[in-house]
């Protein structure tokens, strides 16, 4: 838990967000929309954002550093989006049931960033495309086992829910052979036992040596190039080109789950920036430009498995005449379409990823400066407008190194951000935060002046 002094300062502004808090426990579970929304005592309940701004329901103004999860790039309410959505709205048509031009318009634009995404389709959200993705790779390679690294976040479906955490027990088991651990309960014995190969991100050998060792059975390995779980990894010593060998060499699909690094870390995301070319690819967040959809897509070759053969109906899928299913009431809804095109467009101009670099660089530099002057241990973790600080920890190169992590501390910053107007990203220690187009640099100065603050309070409580 953080200082009382932080705690009661949050509590003195936000006697609104109490309120709906308390309400909300008796109408939905737990209070809020999603469990990672959730800090104690109670969560901030926002009513709108502006530019680099986010507002709560007790009118306090804060500088935004989660960015709607990392969906936001350009600001809340971007003139020129908003333009686009209320243009598509008005037209009229928000779900139609029937394929429209503007969602090849859209792929057109897509696969000018992400050249490997040869053929695409939609679905709705990071956790649908994933999920879709690891089929058509299962479909595609008429394998059933799929490996992922510890630590690593694809979503909320039961074969991503998997490695996230390790019992205290486990906690000293071999790094080079991580266990697999459900996340959560309700995810059926068998996937967990049979059907998940858990490998060490940043680790090559050991990760080649896993997938040497169960390529018979592997469809896919599904990656996130900057690895966002345990808060920021980033690929060392070629990682991502060695992985690509490997499952090259073995006939193992590499997907690039580039929900949270695509047209983030790079207007290409991980594969612009690392130079590396997957075979499927899931974009989410960004993608969207604020709003609810996903884009999918890779190798023809593979993507053809989705194609019907037959009309699909459905005594055809059932006898197996139709290839993999992929589907969804909601895909390509124009409005989100519209707002990720623009969103797209606007992030192509030529200067906006070195004016994202040139803000990143100023705030994560200046954290770095700031543990150093304030003699605490502790490192920063970023790739362009993404990234993590993590308080005692020396090194943070794999997952298992941030464990050292002082939660303490990071709730001081936190929760110290919170009583002086600037919101620290995700609500967790092993998240990350965010900057978008819309962040000035007097806000980076006045962020790091709070993150100043804070770091002064931990270094005066010796804690
Ligand atoms: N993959 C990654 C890398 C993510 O960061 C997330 C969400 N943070 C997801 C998948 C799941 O996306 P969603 O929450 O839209 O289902």
């Amino acid at each position: 838990m953080p200082d009382d002094k932080h705690i009661e300062e949050y509590m003195r502004k936000t006697p609104k967000s109490l309120q709906i808090y308390e309400r909300a426990c008796k109408k939905m579970a737990g209070g809020a929309e999603s469990n990672i929304r959730l800090f104690p005592p109670y969560p901030l309940y926002l009513t709108h954002g502006r530019g680099a701004y986010i507002y709560d329901v007790d009118g306090n103004e804060y500088i935004d550093c989660i960015c709607g999860m990392g969906c936001i790039i350009l600001g809340h309410n971007d003139p020129e989006v908003r333009a686009a959505v209320i243009e598509r709205v008005t037209k009229g048509g928000d779900v139609l049931g029937c394929p429209t031009e503007l969602a090849l318009d859209y792929i057109e634009r897509v696969q000018k960033a992400f050249p490997s995404m040869e053929l695409c389709r939609f679905s709705n959200s990071g956790t649908e495309a994933t999920m879709n993705l690891l089929r058509i790779a299962r479909a595609y390679t008429k394998k059933d086992a799929i490996a992922k690294a510890e630590g690593a976040y694809h979503g909320g479906h039961d074969y991503a829910l998997h490695a996230l955490h390790l019992t205290e027990k486990e906690m000293s088991s071999d790094p080079k052979h991580p266990p697999c651990l459900p996340y959560g309960s309700g995810i059926p014995k068998y996937i967990t036992e049979n059907l998940i190969k858990v490998f060490p991100y940043n680790d090559a050998e050991a990760t080649a040596e896993i997938l040497e060792k169960n390529q018979d059975n592997l469809a896919a390995v599904i990656i996130e190039p900057v690895m966002g779980g345990g808060g920021l990894i980033i690929p060392r010593d070629d990682y991502l080109k060695k992985v690509r060998k490997i499952t090259e060499k073995l006939g193992i699909v590499l997907i690039f789950d580039e929900v949270l690094t695509g047209f983030r870390i790079a207007y290409g995301g991980g594969q612009e920036r690392f130079g590396v070319k997957a075979d499927l690819t899931a974009l989410s967040k960004i993608a969207g430009g604020g709003f609810q959809m996903a884009c999918i897509g890779g190798k023809k070759e593979i993507m053809d498995i989705i194609v019907p053969k037959a009309q699909g109906t459905a005594a055809e899928v059932t006898s197996g005449m139709t290839n993999a299913v992929q589907v969804g009431t909601y895909n390509g809804q124009p409005t989100s379409l519209a707002a990720g095109m623009k969103t797209i467009e606007i992030l192509g101009r030529p200067g906006t990823y070195d004016y994202l670099e040139k803000i990143s660089k100023m705030l994560f530099d200046g954290l770095k400066d700031q543990l150093a002057d304030n003699k605490l241990c502790g490192t920063v973790n970023y790739v362009g407008p993404l990234g993590q600080v993590y308080f005692d920890c020396p090194s943070a190169k794999t997952w298992r190194e941030t464990f050292a992590l002082s939660e303490h501390k990071w709730n001081q910053l936190f929760y110290g951000g919170l009583a002086r107007g600037v919101y620290f990203g995700i609500p967790h220690p092993d998240e990350r935060f965010f900057l978008t187009k819309a962040h000035t640099e007097e806000n980076i100065q006045t962020i790091l002046n709070v993150s100043d603050q804070c770091m002064k309070e931990m270094k005066k409580s010796k804690c």
